[in-house]
């Protein structure tokens, strides 16, 4: 069975259980800026989960193309992709969970036709106040008897194949927060069922002395998982929600992997062409050595997923989802290279875009551009990829045990190695990575490289007028206290002020609480109470760090720069240090009463603050 005609199937099965088929969101999430990709089925539809009415009804069905960043360091095993595709149904509100757990068994006997001996299900244990979900162990086994099956629930005395249902805590709960006791007031969540298949190969005792469905040897895969939507948590515990909803998510290839009978994701139908080219370039072939294997694993997933991610227009570069995606293509070039030295995924790329075209039609516009994208990518890396693995060798030579931060630094900074490719080298010969160190030599050097601090700051000052200076002066304020109450990841990311208002972008992932802006204008309008004073100083921008100044920093630690520090010189009272070229009024007691008038998104991680001095 391919992986087109399981999809077909699923759709058109939910589709006669009168579900609407619903496109797949795009793998950029919009209005969420929680994660760098979608990674569920579920994700795009939080929305309506939470009570808001979908315009396509109570049943919804599709495949979701997901992305998920966390696995990237999976991948190489056989059955985790960076790029997948989720199928889910939704009732919001509708059906209930025994139509759920019937039609889910139905599609997977009749229409996929899995053998039942080689399906197991997990149930939730129950939590604290949670019951067990009892309701759902009755359901399973009322629908293994019909097949004329003993669905008996685990014990430690069993042997692991006289059982079909096992009981799990936290891997049969789901909430945006994890456990029961993690989700705040207020928060939904409920109980789910997974449904694992047996591949029968052998347990690996590397994974603990017993094998179990959850087990993570090999021999089970989960292809999907149901959720029920079903609680909120309250002061005193749960209460049952009114509407009650319910997902599920099942991986288009796990399923395709069951229904073949295939424990192996890279022997489905969508990689085979990707495989055929890295054999027929490497002259590796797939199955011959362990080793080469996991490469011409990562090589095809990364591949596709970087085209995927490509094809929604990220290039590669040294953020967020441009990072992940040069993370990725970087960690291919790596394993490509070992397969055959200087071999090209460009090369690869062309030979198996075509395919992905097929399916992905909305890559059509961008196949260009992803093939010189790549390109670009590859001829940045492939200059210093040599040297930076020889690096590697004569530090494995020196048989030295731990790579401090600054040599790990400096093979991401002169060699291009991506910190987490590091470290995979590192794994490899069982070497550990000084994580902590890389962070604070790449803190250190991100001071550096900030730029054109003055300029883009008096640029943000529309003119040098009484009334923008006091608010030049609050916009000081407003930095540090936003730093107080939300954290140190707050920093400024623009700033423009004008005689009326002033306006500030910072870094900052979700909306400010009712509660968080009364904080942050308290906090200003006390030290306007204060009456602190604004005093500049001249010094390094070395200094300027050492002293703890916030602000843009100019390229070069020599470079002199201008700090604003609002202090009371009696009694040593520092509130801010700031960076900045003025200019400022004297004392912050002329600036009245401060107060913010706006909090807005503008973009993922970026919020925006307009505020006033009245
Ligand atoms: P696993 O334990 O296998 O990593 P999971 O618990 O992370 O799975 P869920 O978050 O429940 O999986 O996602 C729902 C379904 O999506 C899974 O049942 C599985 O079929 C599929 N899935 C999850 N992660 C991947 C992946 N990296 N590659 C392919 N399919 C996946
Ligand atoms: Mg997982």
């Amino acid at each position: 069975m391919t992986t087109s005609e399981v999809r077909q199937k699923y759709l058109n099965f939910f589709k006669q259980k009168n579900h609407i088929i619903i496109p797949s969101a795009p793998i950029l999430p919009e209005n969420d800026s929680t994660t760098l990709f979608v990674g569920s089925g579920m994700q795009p539809l939080l929305p309506y989960l939470l009570g808001q009415k979908h315009p396509c009804g109570t049943r919804l069905t599709n495949s979701q193309k997901c992305v998920r960043t966390q696995d990237i360091e999976e991948v190489g095993d056989i059955r985790h992709l960076t790029f997948f595709e989720m199928l889910g149904n939704w009732s919001l509100g509708d059906y209930n969970k025994q139509d759920e757990v019937k039609w889910l068994f139905e599609f997977l006997i009749q229409e996929i036709k899995l053998d039942p001996k080689k399906i197991y299900v997990t149930v939730f244990e129950g939590y604290d106040q949670i019951p067990k979900d009892m309701e759902t162990v009755i359901l399973w086994q009322t629908l293994f008897k019909e097949i004329g099956i003993e669905a008996n629930v685990y014990n430690n005395s069993m042997r692991l194949e006289d059982a079909k249902i096992f009981y799990y805590v936290k891997k049969n709960w789901w909430s945006r927060s994890g456990t029961p006791e993690n989700m705040p007031i207020g928060e939904i969540g409920g109980p789910d069922t997974e449904v694992f298949y047996d591949f029968g190969l052998p347990h690996n005792l590397k994974y603990g002395p017993n094998c179990h469905p959850n087990c993570d040897c090999g021999r089970f895969a989960e292809i999907g998982n149901s959720v029920f939507m079903e609680y909120m948590k309250q002061n005193n515990g749960f209460v049952e929600l009114k509407q009650k909803n319910i997902d599920f998510g099942g991986g288009l290839e796990r399923i395709t992997m069951a229904a073949n009978n295939e424990p192996d994701a890279f022997k489905l139908d969508i990689f085979s062409s990707s495989i055929k080219t890295i054999e027929n370039i490497s002259g590796k072939k797939y199955g011959a050595s362990p080793i080469t294997d996991k490469s011409i694993r990562i090589v095809s997933d990364h591949l596709k997923a970087s085209i995927m991610i490509m094809g929604s227009g990220i290039t590669p570069g040294n953020l967020d989802k441009g990072y992940i995606l040069r993370r990725l293509l970087r960690r291919a070039m790596r394993h490509a290279n070992s397969l055959l030295k200087n071999m090209s995924l460009t090369e690869i790329t062309k030979n198996i875009i075509d395919q992905y075209i097929e399916m992905y039609p909305e890559l059509t516009p961008s196949k260009n551009i992803i093939i010189n994208e790549i390109d670009k990518e590859e001829e940045k890396f492939k200059n210093v990829i040599h040297s930076g693995l020889a690096k590697f060798k004569k530090l494995e030579d020196e048989k030295i045990v731990s790579i401090d931060g600054k040599t790990a630094f400096d093979l991401y900074q002169s060699f291009g190695f991506p910190i987490e490719l590091t470290n995979e080298l590192a794994q490899e010969i069982n070497i550990t990575v000084d994580m902590e160190g890389f962070q604070q030599e790449f803190e250190k050097h991100k001071i550096i490289s900030k730029s054109g601090s003055e300029k883009k700051f008096k640029g943000g000052l529309e003119d040098t007028s009484y009334a923008t200076t006091k608010l030049h002066t609050a916009t000081h304020l407003l930095h540090t206290a936003l730093r107080i109450v939300l954290g140190n990841h707050v920093c400024q990311k623009g700033s423009n002020i004008t005689a009326e208002r002033l306006r500030f972008d910072f870094s900052h992932s979700k909306k400010m609480t009712e509660q968080e802006i009364q904080q942050v204008t308290n906090l200003v309008n006390e030290q306007i109470k204060m009456g602190l004073t604004m005093s500049p100083e001249t010094m390094t921008a070395q200094e300027a760090y050492n002293v703890g100044a916030i602000g843009l920093f100019p390229d070069k630690y020599e470079t002199k720069v201008s700090v604003y520090t609002a202090h009371n010189p009696e009694t040593g009272y520092v509130f801010s240090k700031e960076i900045c070229g003025g200019p400022h009024v004297k004392n912050t007691s002329e600036l009245g009463s401060f107060k913010i008038i706006k909090e807005e998104a503008i973009s993922a991680g970026l919020r925006r603050i307009k505020a006033v001095c009245i």
